[in-house]
């Protein structure tokens, strides 16, 4: 009985959310005194797992599965999960998993608790605390079922290094048709995804237009960042929708959030209250942002971002 942990990938390379997921695994098994397989999908190189804890992976590589349908991968990490006669399997918080998590729930009859926060507070009963109504809330909830179904919660756990290498064995689950032939993916964007962003930054409406987006793009290179804007922006086409965040876009768990010309209006934040570090810039010093946010400048984005990039520059240059 070991501790199944689902590690994402994407075009053969793991994401960040993998390896998150991989530590946490390892702290599941620590507690249940077991060990930890990981599943990857046609992935290239797992050796990474091994320094999260991993101590086997089952290594699928399947054209049936070449893009994400949920049924298919929902399908094969129920029978990994069957043939290591997992008592936990533990997936991320992006949208394929939880895309794939119901259907894995009623496969593997278990009980699934998703936006989980932290390693289970006990094991007996299995006891997890989550986040609830759009990060506004904790719950702590028990999952009584035989199999537990872990989602846990993108940048709420971190990366935990342990020294030490994973097996890899081949694993050919049978995956049934699915009825549905992806023909291609056209991506919208090769830059960093929302989702996977470690530090992501996002316009409002404080910015005027689009014409004035070169200095967000440009604090987001020099930061490795990836660009996000509030709602009205992308209504008024300044930036595509696939840049909205908030309860009707995206929702956002980076480490750093810089809202710049954003005022912080519910909606918005009910997006964004799961990024580790909020920062505003604003120039109305009463904007709401500024009750939610960590750090703030009170000031005008078009003296400000343009000196912050400067500083940015300098720092890295003598780094
Ligand atoms: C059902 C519903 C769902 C919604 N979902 C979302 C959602 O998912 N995401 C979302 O973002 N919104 C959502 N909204 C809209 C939300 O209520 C706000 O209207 C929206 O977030 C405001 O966007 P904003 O902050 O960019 O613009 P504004 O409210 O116009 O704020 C602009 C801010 O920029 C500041 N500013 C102006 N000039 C400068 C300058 N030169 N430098 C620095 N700061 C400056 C202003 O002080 C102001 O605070 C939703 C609304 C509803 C009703």
């Amino acid at each position: 009985m070991s501790v199944l942990v689902y590690t994402e990938s994407e075009q053969g390379t793991f994401k960040k959310t993998a390896l998150e997921v991989a530590s946490y695994a390892k702290a599941v098994a620590n507690q249940l005194g077991t060990s930890v397989t990981a599943i990857t999908i046609n992935t290239d190189d797992a050796s990474a797992l091994g320094d999260y804890g991993v101590d086997k992976v089952l290594n699928v590589s399947n054209a049936q599965l070449e893009s994400f349908n949920a049924n298919g991968y929902a399908e094969a990490i129920k029978q990994a999960a069957e043939k290591e006669a997992a008592k936990v399997v533990v997936i991320s918080s992006s949208a394929n998993s939880k895309y794939l998590a119901p259907l894995l729930a009623v496969g593997l009859n278990a009980g699934y608790a998703s936006n989980v926060i932290e390693a289970p507070t006990s094991t007996s009963p299995f006891t997890v605390k989550r986040t609830a109504f759009t990060n506004k809330a904790f719950e702590v909830s028990q999952i009584n079922t035989d199999v537990k179904i872990i989602g846990v919660s993108n940048n709420s756990f971190g990366l935990v290094e342990n020294s030490g290498s994973a097996s890899t064995e081949d694993f050919s689950p049978s995956i049934p048709d699915s009825g549905v032939k992806v023909e291609s993916v056209d991506k919208a964007t090769d830059k960093v995804s929302i989702a996977d962003a470690d530090i992501v930054v996002s316009g409002g409406r404080g910015l005027k237009g689009p014409e004035n987006w070169g200095m967000v793009e440009e604090l987001a290179d020099v930061l490795g960042a990836a660009t996000a804007c509030s709602k009205p922006v992308s209504d008024l086409g300044w930036r595509p929708h696939s840049e909205h965040v908030g309860q009707t876009g995206k929702p956002v768990a980076s480490n750093l959030y810089i809202a710049i010309g954003i005022s912080g209006a519910i909606q918005h934040l009910a997006g964004i209250n799961a990024s580790k570090v909020k920062v505003v810039i604003n120039t109305d010093e009463e904007a709401p942002f500024f009750k939610a946010a960590d750090y703030g400048v009170v000031g005008d984005a078009f003296e400000v971002v343009p000196q912050l990039i400067e500083k940015l520059k300098t720092f890295k240059a003598q780094q």
